[in-house]
């Protein structure tokens, strides 16, 4: 189904505005702490995503490990509230908590952790980092941790791969913070690749936006902020496809990234996360809702056909989009980056995920800042993996603005 105002101008997206419209829910929206609005502040209308049966089967949240002050917080309140059957847990920190975070145990375990726990705590450090590549500026995030479990994640790396979501309940103090921060900068003087006129935040960079909003408001309060800023855009990439986030009304000021790989690599290396199909068919249904809809073509994992499967992803998608989102669409691409420990984690359990992730005769190491042991592509390899994507995208999606490949 195609949105009423939306351009004819071609393929059907997987979710029509119209499909959200229907009865109200019997359970309706949470209405405690920041939550309860729909587009432009008013109520919520029609069922959620977050209370199907899909949703549920993806948290099916049954502890929650609280700081006492989160879970009495207002936004506390309101996750509390929406999984009434969880033991709740006082910890006193949500930082490394001891028989939850780590890497022991199997990953039928860990898979299992991040749907059934979620952490609760307060973020107690509100720093806006420069960036200059993915966005202008990286902006404390909503969260850590994510419930989807992609092979090459490098979130979990200083917590262990069990590392479920860590939902901060002081979404006030980050908002206020970006209003602060925002406002400082005034307007961004000339453009460059992250956008031509707004300054952008990431507001996603240790988890996953889309599967957030399944939890709690924090994504929805961060969407309809940012609507309000004229200087700034938010952005985020996600490999979940969350309809509810089409009732935000972003009103251009949300950039959500949908990050794509090949769908057979996908389904080797990304774990719990919606098809690749499912994410390009979502793209026009964002836009239409009022998203900058752009893509990560990321990670780039070389393996013998990488180039071939490649080229089929594209064309893919110059098949798929309709022209409105090529229009606006511009895409980073991110070749693949390691890390022994998860390398070692992985054979554990996903050995066929190694195979392709770890291939010591094309990477090398990069002792990081804090002493991980993480590897990358060798120079001359990356060099020439990002010449030839790049010459497939000219010829295959030649509409697709690369903002930057590295
Ligand atoms: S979606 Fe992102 S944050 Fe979540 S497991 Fe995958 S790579 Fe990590």
């Amino acid at each position: 189904m195609r949105h009423p105002s939306a351009p004819d101008d071609g393929s059907d997206a997987l979710f029509g505005l119209d499909a959200l419209d229907g009865p109200a829910s019997p359970r309706g929206h949470d209405t405690a702490g920041h939550g309860g609005s729909g587009p432009g502040g008013g109520p919520q209308d029609g069922p959620l995503f977050r209370d199907s049966a899909e949703a549920r089967r993806l948290l099916p949240v049954r502890a929650v490990y609280a700081e006492p002050a989160a879970a009495a917080s207002a936004r506390g309140r309101q996750i509390l509230a929406r999984f009434p059957a969880a033991e709740v847990i006082e910890v006193a920190s949500h930082w490394r908590i001891p028989g939850l975070h780590g890497n022991e145990g199997n990953v039928e375990r860990w898979v299992r952790v991040k749907g059934e726990t979620l952490v609760l705590g307060e973020r107690k450090t509100l720093t806006t980092r420069p960036n200059g590549r993915s966005a202008d500026w990286i902006a404390p995030g909503p969260s850590n941790g994510c419930a989807l479990a992609c092979a090459y994640c490098y979130v979990p790396r200083r917590k262990g791969y069990a590392n479920p979501i860590t939902v901060f309940t002081n979404i006030d103090g980050i908002i206020a913070h970006l209003a602060r921060h925002i406002a400082r900068q005034g307007r961004k003087p000339e453009p460059n690749q992250c956008d031509e006129t707004a300054w952008v935040y990431d507001i996603g960079e240790n988890g996953d936006c889309s599967v957030d909003a399944l939890i709690c408001d924090n994504t929805a309060d961060l969407v309809r902020s940012f609507r309000q800023w004229p200087t700034a855009k938010a952005s985020f990439a996600t490999k979940f496809v969350n309809p509810d986030l089409l009732t935000l009304d972003p009103r251009g000021r949300t950039r959500i990234r949908f990050s794509l790989m090949p769908a057979a690599d996908s389904r080797l290396l990304d774990l719990r996360t919606s098809p690749v199909a499912d994410r390009i068919a979502a793209a026009a249904d964002f836009l239409d809702a009022g998203y900058e809809v752009h893509f990560n073509l990321s990670p780039v994992v070389l393996r013998p056909g990488w180039q071939g499967a490649w080229t089929e992803l594209l064309r893919q998608l110059d098949d798929v989009l309709p022209d409105r989102v090529k229009r606006q669409a511009a895409a980073e691409v991110i070749m693949l980056t390691h890390n022994r420990d998860l390398h070692e984690v992985n054979l554990g359990w996903h050995p066929r995920a190694e195979e392709v992730l770890w291939q010591p005769a094309l990477q090398q190491g990069k002792r990081s800042e804090n002493g991980a042991s993480n590897v990358r592509y060798a120079n001359h390899v990356k060099a020439d993996a990002v010449h030839t994507l790049r010459g497939l995208v000219a010829a295959h999606a030649p509409w697709l603005r690369i903002r930057y490949a590295f």
